[in-house]
């Protein structure tokens, strides 16, 4: 016998709001997450920059535009219907030379093509909205907010347990078995059969996958960002949210300036590539065994000078 319908792995926010997107549909189906971690939004869905994003930046016609799109709108609405704070400060992209600027002209046409609300900021216009911050030219996105992505997580899992849902937590799925007609999970203890699988890992995406025996036609490469929290006395010196022009040649946004939802700001995030963070510790860790060695080596002559000496 089954014991769900819907078996989705992941307590990440695409995985929470696929589930409680298909009790929405499914009210008669039986829908469980299963999630390693000890709680909800544990990994990138709880260290982000708490940004809900307007759209600016993806091609129009593809899936992430449309997404990013109506995903502004449906944050805005649940926060809205379930009490979860969210701030709707707006966002500046702010050009500092003149190639910048070009590339604002395209981000702008770009945005206007989706219907996006904004506007060009000349150099005097960004000066009066935000008086901290230098550049010759801005584009303002007023639809950008912010809010806690933790917080809407943790109302996902109520929602989805007061629908006759479960979130299982600490159950790291190890192996998957697709049959006919069901779906078996393994994880270590346990074993669960599902009508259908839906799997939402995150960077662990390709793992679930290769589950299967079957390899994944993507992979994922890795980064890890820092970010800086500002000293609270600063916490006033910022508006909006601030971004740079994003690089072309880049996957990423650029370090930008974010207000938090409690009021703090944060700068990054940086993006160094996980080889490279794991080879940096890797040599620390040699520099620390080397210096340990000669320290004990210096130590050791040491005593042995003094213990001749008497
Ligand atoms: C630096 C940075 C800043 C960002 N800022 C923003 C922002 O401001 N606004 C925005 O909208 N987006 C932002 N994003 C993107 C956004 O954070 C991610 O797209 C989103 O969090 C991905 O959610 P997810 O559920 O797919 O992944 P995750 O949150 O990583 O969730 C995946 C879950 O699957 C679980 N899992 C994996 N493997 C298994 C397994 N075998 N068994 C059981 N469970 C498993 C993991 O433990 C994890 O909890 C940012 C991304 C980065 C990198």
């Amino acid at each position: 016998m089954l014991d769900c319908d819907f078996l989705v792995i992941g307590a990440g926010i695409i995985g929470l709001s696929t589930a409680w997107e298909l009790q929405q549909r499914f009210p008669q189906k039986k829908v469980w997450v299963i999630e390693k971690e000890a709680h909800e939004a544990f990994h990138q869905t709880g260290h982000n920059s708490g940004v809900i994003h307007a759209g600016i930046y993806y091609p129009p016609d593809s899936l992430k535009s449309d997404f990013c799109l109506r995903g502004n709108q449906a944050i805005k609405a649940f926060c809205g219907e379930f009490n979860i704070p969210f701030e709707q400060c707006g966002k500046l992209v702010v050009a500092t030379n003149t190639t910048e600027k070009q590339h604002l002209q395209q981000l702008a046409i770009r945005a206007a093509h989706l219907d996006i609300n904004i506007a060009l900021l000349d150099q005097h216009a960004l000066k009066q909205k935000e008086p901290n911050i230098t550049g010759i030219s801005a584009l303002f996105v007023p639809d950008s907010a912010i809010v806690n992505y933790r917080l809407i997580c943790q109302k996902l899992v109520e929602l989805i347990r007061q629908h006759n849902g479960r979130v299982i937590f600490n159950q790291t799925v190890e192996a998957i078995e697709e049959k006919t007609d069901n779906v078996a999970i393994k994880c270590i203890t346990k074993t669960f059969l599902a009508g259908k699988l839906i799997a939402c890992a995150g960077l662990q995406s390709d793992r679930v996958v290769s589950m299967l025996g079957t390899q994944p036609s993507f992979s994922i490469v890795p980064f890890r960002g820092d970010y800086y929290q500002i000293s609270n006395k600063h916490n006033d010196q910022i508006n909006h949210l601030i971004y740079p022009v994003p690089d072309p040649n880049l996957p990423f946004l650029g370090i930008h300036l974010t207000k938090m939802i409690d009021g703090s700001i944060t700068v990054g995030p940086s993006a160094a590539s996980i080889l490279r963070v794991r080879l940096m510790i890797h040599q620390c860790l040699i520099l620390k065994i080397a210096w340990t060695y000669l320290a004990l080596k210096a130590y050791i002559l040491c005593y042995i000078n003094t213990y001749h000496q008497h």
